[in-house]
C-alpha cells in the first residue's frame, strides 16, 4: 500500500509550522509531506508594514523555504493554488495538480475593500513582499519627483492611510520614522509632507484600553501624523479618498488601504461554506464533515469556548494552530485521539515606529513606550524562531538593544 500523502497549502505561519512539525513527528515511512507555496520563500506577514514604509529591507522580512524545511523530508512545490477539488481529493495549481489523503489549507488573508468604489483600482494594499515593496518605492518616487519639479504640487507628498486598526496604525508609526528621512534626503521641508490616517470608527485601535489609545494617538501626532477619526471613506479616486457625508476629497500622492482583510478566495472557489470569507472549523481544526481537511490561520474561525466568539485572527494564533494540526494529523495516522485547539494568548503589542509602542501582556499588564517597542521585537524574533528556527533568527532577527 502506498503511504498517505499530506499536502499543506501555504508556507506562512500556520503552513510552515505544520510542515516543520510533521517532518519532526513522522518518519518518512509513515507519510509523504508536500508543502505548496506561491514563492520559494516565506515572508513574515507581521513585518510587512515596515517593508511598505521602507524602514526595513524586504529581504529582512523573508527567508528561503529550503532554510526552514529539509527538502528530503518535505517535498516543496512552488506554484499558486487555484482550487481544491474536495470530492476528488486533489488540488489544482497554476501549473499542475496534486492529489492528497490529508489536506491543510493555510493560504492566509487578502485585503478586503468591502466594495468601496475605486478602492481596488486607486489604493495600494499591504498584502505581501512585492505589494509592500511597491508602496515604499512609490512613496520615495513621489519625494524624488517633488524635488525635481519646478512647480511641484504639495499633495504629492501626502500619504493617506485608510483604516486605523493594527495595520494602519503600525504603518503610520513606521511612516513617522521614514518621512523625516526622505525629507532630509530630498531637501524637502518636513512640514510639507503629511501623513493622514482616516478611521471610520470613533477610535483607532479599539482593542486597547482608552489610556493606551490616547498615548498612541498623542505619540503619533507629536511626530506629525494627522488623524481623521469617525470619518468613513466612501470612495477612492486617483486623487485621494472621498470621505464623510459631505463627500470631502482628501488629496494625496500615495493612498493605502488598510481597512480590513478576509480569507483567501481559494476557499470560495473550492465551495467551502464560509462565514465572512472564512471556514468555521471544529475544535480539532477540521472542516465540519470533512475528516481529512484542516483549515488554519486567517482562512478559518476557531471558536473560543470561554467567550463564545471566534479567536481574533493573528500570526500568534496561526502558529499555535499549526502545531495542533500537525499533532492531529499524526494522531489520525496512528489511530490515536485528536486534541481540541486551545489558544494560549501571550499578549498583544502594537508598534508605533522603531522605538515606541503599546501593549497588553500576560496577566493584564499594560506596557507603552520603549519597553513595548522592545517587547514587539522579542515577539517578532520569537515568531521568526517558530517558523524558521534558530538559523532564521540569526540571519534576519530584529532584536538589538537600544
Ligand atoms: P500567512 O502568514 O499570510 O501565509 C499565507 C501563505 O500562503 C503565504 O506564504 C502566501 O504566499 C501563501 N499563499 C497565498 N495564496 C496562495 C496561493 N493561491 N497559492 C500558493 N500560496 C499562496 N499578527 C500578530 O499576531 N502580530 C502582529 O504583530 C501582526 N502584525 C501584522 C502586520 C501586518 C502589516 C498585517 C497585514 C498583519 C499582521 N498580523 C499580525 C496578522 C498576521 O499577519 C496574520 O494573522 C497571519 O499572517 C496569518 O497567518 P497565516 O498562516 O494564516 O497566513
Ligand atoms: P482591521 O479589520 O483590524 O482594522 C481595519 C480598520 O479599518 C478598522 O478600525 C475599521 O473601522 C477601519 N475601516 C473599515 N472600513 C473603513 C472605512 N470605509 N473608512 C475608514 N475606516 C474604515 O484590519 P487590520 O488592521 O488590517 O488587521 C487585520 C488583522 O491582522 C486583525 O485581525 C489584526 O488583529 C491583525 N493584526 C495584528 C497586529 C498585531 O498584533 N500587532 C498587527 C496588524 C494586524
Amino acid at each position: 500500500m502506498s503511504k498517505p500523502k499530506i499536502v499543506v497549502l501555504g508556507a506562512g505561519y500556520a503552513g510552515l509550522v505544520t510542515s516543520r512539525r510533521l517532518a519532526q513527528k513522522l518518519s518518512p515511512e509513515e507519510a509523504e509531506i508536500v508543502l505548496i507555496n506561491k514563492h520559494n520563500y516565506h515572508y513574515e506577514s507581521t513585518w510587512l508594514h515596515e517593508v511598505a514604509a521602507g524602514t526595513i529591507n524586504p529581504n529582512q522580512a523573508r527567508f528561503m523555504l529550503t532554510d526552514a524545511v529539509n527538502p528530503k523530508k518535505v517535498r516543496l512545490i512552488y506554484d499558486s493554488v487555484l482550487e481544491v477539488k474536495k470530492d476528488e481529493q486533489r488540488v489544482v495549481l497554476e501549473n499542475s495538480e496534486v492529489s492528497y489523503d490529508y489536506l491543510v489549507i493555510a493560504l492566509g488573508w487578502v485585503s478586503n475593500t468591502f466594495g468601496i468604489p475605486g478602492m481596488e483600482e486607486n489604493a495600494f494594499a499591504i498584502t505581501d513582499i512585492d505589494s509592500s515593496r511597491l508602496i515604499a518605492e512609490h512613496i520615495e518616487y513621489q519625494f524624488a519627483k517633488y524635488a525635481s519639479e519646478e512647480n511641484p504640487n504639495e499633495d504629492e507628498l501626502t500619504i493617506l492611510v485608510g483604516g486605523g486598526g493594527f495595520t494602519g496604525i503600525e504603518f503610520v508609526g513606521e511612516l513617522a520614522e521614514k518621512v523625516p528621512q526622505l525629507c532630509k534626503k530630498y531637501d524637502i521641508d518636513r512640514s510639507k509632507a503629511r501623513i493622514i490616517n482616516v478611521e471610520a470608527a470613533p477610535s483607532i485601535l479599539p482593542m486597547f484600553d482608552e489610556d493606551l489609545v490616547t498615548y498612541a494617538k498623542k505619540s503619533l501626532e507629536d511626530r506629525g501624523v494627522e488623524f481623521r477619526i469617525g470619518t468613513p471613506i466612501k470612495e477612492a479616486t486617483p486623487e485621494g479618498f472621498i470621505v464623510g457625508d459631505d463627500k470631502e476629497l482628501i488629496k494625496a500622492g500615495t493612498v493605502i488601504w488598510t481597512g480590513g482583510v478576509t480569507g483567501n478566495p481559494v476557499l470560495a472557489k473550492s465551495g467551502f461554506e464560509l462565514v465572512k470569507g472564512k471556514v468555521n472549523v471544529d475544535a480539532d481544526l477540521r472542516v465540519p464533515g470533512e475528516e481529512n481537511i484542516f483549515v488554519l490561520g486567517d482562512c478559518s474561525w476557531v471558536m473560543d469556548k470561554e467567550s463564545g466568539r471566534p479567536y481574533p485572527p493573528t500570526g500568534q494564533l496561526a502558529t499555535q494552530e499549526g502545531t495542533v494540526a500537525a499533532d492531529n494529523i499524526a494522531a489520525l495516522l496512528r489511530n490515536q485521539p485528536l486534541q481540541d485547539f486551545v489558544f494560549h494568548n501571550k499578549g498583544t503589542v502594537a508598534s508605533l515606529g522603531v522605538t515606541d509602542g503599546i501593549g497588553n501582556i500576560l496577566d493584564g499588564n499594560k506596557i507603552r513606550g520603549k519597553s513595548a517597542a522592545a517587547m514587539k521585537k522579542v515577539v517578532d524574533d520569537r515568531s521568526l524562531f517558530m517558523v524558521g528556527g534558530a538559523k532564521a533568527v540569526l540571519k534576519k532577527g530584529k532584536f538589538r538593544p537600544f
